[in-house]
């Protein structure tokens, strides 16, 4: 593998089912994004690289000893004791310990890492399974067990780099990395999620002792505010940073037709958002999140993938592609809410609309913020 075109991290870890019946991430995710770029000729052996899961020490880094060897006795007990599901927040409808939990866990991690050391040369490394932004060092959170963001920006540093900038685009707050980072002046980290939403933090006045910045949007957040946002906030804030490389989680979950969120996004606007994001920078890793509607997190992570090569993405999809779309399946998404686009297109219509007052305050309030981040050596 040579050159400066992207990356793409994986595995076939992401192929076992996972997390058991009835909870928001049994549907398939990443491997209807791997073998949907495969039907497109969007990768092969030049440009896939699999990831292999992090070791204990690495783990170790962030996460206490306790709690990961709490996760993995539990896992080869098959049972979870209630002092630990209490202490751990395991074992219960949110974080269930399932086999092979911990195996994809750290896999996702070693994968953040991996990215990482991609993206320093060849600009970008695509990690759709990364994205585990509410793992705590002492417990798991949100679905998350680990927290892989974190990971990125650890290896970025690690590698000498000065200034990191974390963007988090996913419906819920980046709560995790930025509270990971608390104190450390080479981190940034910026957050887009929904008002009044798990995990109920990022309010707009959280900045983070200086190194955050929250836009916590409402119900309804359209593409034209998101496009605004970005503009007039998210951008010129990132950029004073003046960051050596870029961290992007682009959860899906914000897409209209996602059932944990009323966020209602199209595809091609978060796409525009993570290209913006990361010109920021020489290097970026973007990494996937939540999503929780298997036709929107499939096409939104398939066409990201084309996006980051330049690749068109709008015209109708194979045969193949389709019937894949078409055998995708999910309790929490009715069918008359099926558009046919979602079998036919990998791209959404726009979702325009009024940018309302709510979202121009939350970039009102940004240069404060600005000037604390621009006033750094
Ligand atoms: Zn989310």
């Amino acid at each position: 593998m040579t050159g400066a075109a992207p990356v793409f991290v994986g595995s076939p870890v992401y192929r076992r089912a996972a997390y058991g019946a009835n909870h928001p991430l049994a549907i398939p995710r990443v491997a209807t994004v791997m073998d949907l770029c495969t039907i497109l000729g969007w990768l092969d052996e030049g440009n896939f690289l699999a990831s292999p899961p992090a070791t204990i020490d690495q783990l170790a880094r962030f996460h206490t000893r306790d709690y990961i060897g709490a996760l993995r006795a539990s896992e080869a007990a098959g049972a979870v004791e209630p002092e630990i599901r209490k202490r751990y927040n395991l074992g219960n409808r949110e974080n269930p310990v399932f086999p092979g939990v911990f195996e994809r866990a750290a896999t996702a991690v070693g994968g953040s890492i991996l990215a990482a050391k991609l993206a320093l040369m060849h600009g970008i490394a695509y990690h759709p399974s990364g994205g585990t932004h509410h793992g705590r060092p002492d417990r798991a959170s949100g679905f998350c067990y680990f927290n892989d963001p974190v990971f990125a920006i650890l290896s970025f540093l690690d590698e000498g780099l000065k200034r990191v900038l974390y963007v988090d685009v996913d419906a819920h707050h980046g709560d995790g990395v930025q509270d990971g980072f608390a104190g450390d002046r080479r981190v940034f980290t910026i957050s887009i999620h929904e008002e009044g939403r798990f995990p109920f933090s990022g309010p707009a006045d959280d900045r983070g002792g200086g190194q955050a910045c929250n836009f916590p949007v409402p119900r309804g957040f359209n593409d034209s505010e998101l496009d605004y946002l970005m503009r007039e906030a998210v951008l010129p804030l990132g950029g004073d940073f003046r960051p050596q490389a870029v961290v992007v989680t682009c959860g899906a979950d914000g897409l209209a037709g996602d059932p944990l969120s009323r966020m209602e996004l199209g595809n091609v606007a978060l796409w525009r958002a993570v290209e913006q994001a990361i010109a920021l920078a020489p290097a970026a890793v973007v990494l996937g999140g939540g999503g929780y509607n298997p036709w929107t997190v499939a096409r939104c992570w398939t066409g990201l993938w084309g996006r980051l090569n330049g690749w068109p993405t709008d015209g109708v999809l194979p045969r193949a592609a389709q019937e894949l779309l078409r055998g995708l399946d999910s309790d929490l998404v009715d069918e008359e809410d099926r558009p046919e686009r979602w079998i036919t297109h990998l791209g959404d219509e726009p979702n325009e609309g009024p940018v309302r007052d709510a979202v121009k305050a939350l970039a009102d309030a940004a240069p404060a913020a600005r000037a604390a981040t621009a006033a750094r050596p």
